[in-house]
């Protein structure tokens, strides 16, 4: 490519690069993105998403500025509530252990609603998340746990629908691109160096975002970082996230800030492969285990279950999976609850095992304790606070009394046969350090100074996440970044043609 024939380079092709080249060119910029990956895998951990959009909502009349379809049986049907400004600070905060860089929060909470309806007016269609979030209970969806739309057709429809728009506003798509090295001049960055089928070439231009995703699907620095037992952890979404957006902004200079040790990691199925496929890209969630008990090797419970809607505590129980002998567990249900699993429990591809009693179940569990894990039911049957009535839509405080762990909510005995129970180990989604950036989406150096010119978004970005993560907040929060970024960034690049 010759100098400067684009004002904006991207790199990444997931929603924080695509929010980020479609506000560059809403300003008038000329935008290259380039997409390490190939076509037909485009899109980064965006296409393996539920497509879920945590957001600020008043109930009906937000849901329905960006689903104007919404019925009126729908309406009559389902109680939204609300998700205040506060509210949605106080789930950052209160999961991140207050750890999240205050300002970062705050843009993203305040712009949220706004930064979906601007997708929505791209192009992008969303419907409620009936079903995920919202149970059915006594005739009434009743949403729970802050996030109330989706994309249609989740992560692959998201996309679908952003690159729809990149193409038809003229946006320079380039795919099996892998941008290697930043390029500076005595103005800051100028350019990028991209190899494409084995071959270098430098591309130059007046700004740079970098939203190449976090370093998830790189084994080495996953060990190197998040430390040992990592390495065998698997990769729920795209093999190319490997950490090179971070790479090279750390080689140019910018801090690297944020929980580097952290990262969301779910409970996920024992035997699923080392990385997502996209054409069944969450069939191997296991989700449904505020309804279960977990049982590790010993036969023993290791965690609170319910301590919380499974939106506030999926993203870190991985972890604690991982920790566990074998890094390895069971989800233990009962027929009982069989209607609120979702459907990946019943995918091809999961490690079942199923009986008419606890005993034979225990037989068929392997790699269990199995005497330790029958008597491991008998006390949590026994613990149960059965006065307590049980619903999935709220927390009901319905718990255990008196055990080593107990559960918080949802606690229904495991009584009812057939009994099943699947083998899960540890998912990781993204890794939650990254590079320190300013509102405006300025990459800082380790003086927190801008580097001119250089802009970054999505995963690689470190200081919002840490410990923990309120469910559907990436997707958001990279929409809200990549917008400002590629606004800045064209900005940015307009003013340096000028000057
Ligand atoms: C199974 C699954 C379900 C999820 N569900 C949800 C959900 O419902 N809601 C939600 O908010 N979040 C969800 N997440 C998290 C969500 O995926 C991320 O927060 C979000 O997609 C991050 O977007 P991104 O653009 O930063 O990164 P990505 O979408 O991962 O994009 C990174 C891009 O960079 C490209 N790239 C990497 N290196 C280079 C390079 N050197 N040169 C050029 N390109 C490069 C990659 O190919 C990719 O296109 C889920 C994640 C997974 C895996």
């Amino acid at each position: 490519m010759n100098d400067r024939l684009c004002d904006v380079i991207v790199v990444g092709g997931g929603n924080a690069a695509l929010c980020a080249a479609l506000s560059a060119r809403e300003q008038g910029a000329r935008v290259v993105l380039l997409e390490r990956a190939p076509q037909d895998q485009r899109g980064g951990n965006s296409a393996y998403t539920g497509g879920g959009f945590r957001m600020v909502h008043d109930g009906v009349e937000t849901v329905r500025s960006v689903v104007p379809d919404l019925t009126d049986g729908e309406i009559v049907n389902t109680d939204f509530g609300s998700y205040t400004v506060e509210q949605y600070l106080d789930d950052l905060g209160r999961v991140t252990q207050w750890s999240c860089d205050p300002d970062l929060a705050e843009a993203v909470v305040r712009k949220s609603t706004q930064t979906v309806q601007w997708l929505h007016g791209r192009g992008v269609r969303f419907v409620p998340r009936f079903g995920r979030y919202a149970f059915k209970h006594e005739g009434k969806f009743k949403f729970f746990g802050g996030t109330v739309v989706e994309a249609a057709g989740g992560g692959r429809g998201l996309v679908q629908a952003e690159y729809a728009a990149a193409e038809k506003h003229g946006i320079d798509i380039r795919y099996d691109a892998r941008a290697t090295a930043l390029i500076r001049d005595r103005g800051g960055v100028s350019g990028v160096r991209v190899e494409t089928e084995g071959v270098e070439e430098d591309l130059h231009a007046g700004a740079i975002v970098l939203a190449a995703g976090g370093f998830e699907a790189n084994r080495e620095w996953r060990t190197r970082y998040l430390g040992p037992g990592w390495d065998m952890a698997k990769v729920r979404g795209t093999r190319y996230n490997t950490g090179d957006g971070i790479r090279m902004a750390l080689d140019a200079g910018a801090q690297p800030h944020g929980q580097w040790s952290g990262c969301h990691s779910v409970s996920w199925e024992r035997y699923a492969p080392d990385f997502g496929e996209l054409d069944r890209p969450i069939t191997a969630s296991r989700n449904g285990y505020p309804f279960s008990i977990m049982v590790n090797a010993h036969g023993k419970r290791f965690v609170d279950e319910g301590a919380d809607f499974r939106n506030y505590t999926y993203a870190k129980y991985g972890r604690i999976v991982l920790e566990q002998p074998g890094s390895y567990a069971w989800h233990v249900f009962d027929t009982q609850v069989q209607h609120l699993l979702h459907d990946e429990y019943r995918s091809k591809g999961a490690t079942k095992v199923q009986a008419d009693s606890i005993e034979e179940l225990a037989a068929r569990m392997e790699d269990v304790d199995a005497a330790q894990f029958i008597r491991t039911v008998r006390e949590y049957n026994a613990a149960i606070r059965h006065d307590v009535p049980f619903n999935p839509n709220v927390k009901d405080g319905r718990c255990t009394q008196g055990l080593a762990v107990d559960k918080s909510n949802w606690a229904l005995a495991l009584d009812q046969p057939p009994f099943s129970a699947y083998a899960v180990t540890c998912g990781i989604t993204f890794t939650f350090g990254g590079l320190k950036i300013d509102t405006a989406t300025h990459v800082l150096d380790i003086a927190d100074r801008p580097i001119a010119g250089l802009y970054a978004a999505g995963e690689l970005v470190g200081g919002l996440f840490y410990f923990n993560y309120p469910g559907s907040s990436g997707l958001m929060a990279g929409s809200v970044f990549g917008r400002i970024a590629g606004r800045e960034a064209a900005a940015h690049a307009m003013q340096a043609k000028r000057a």
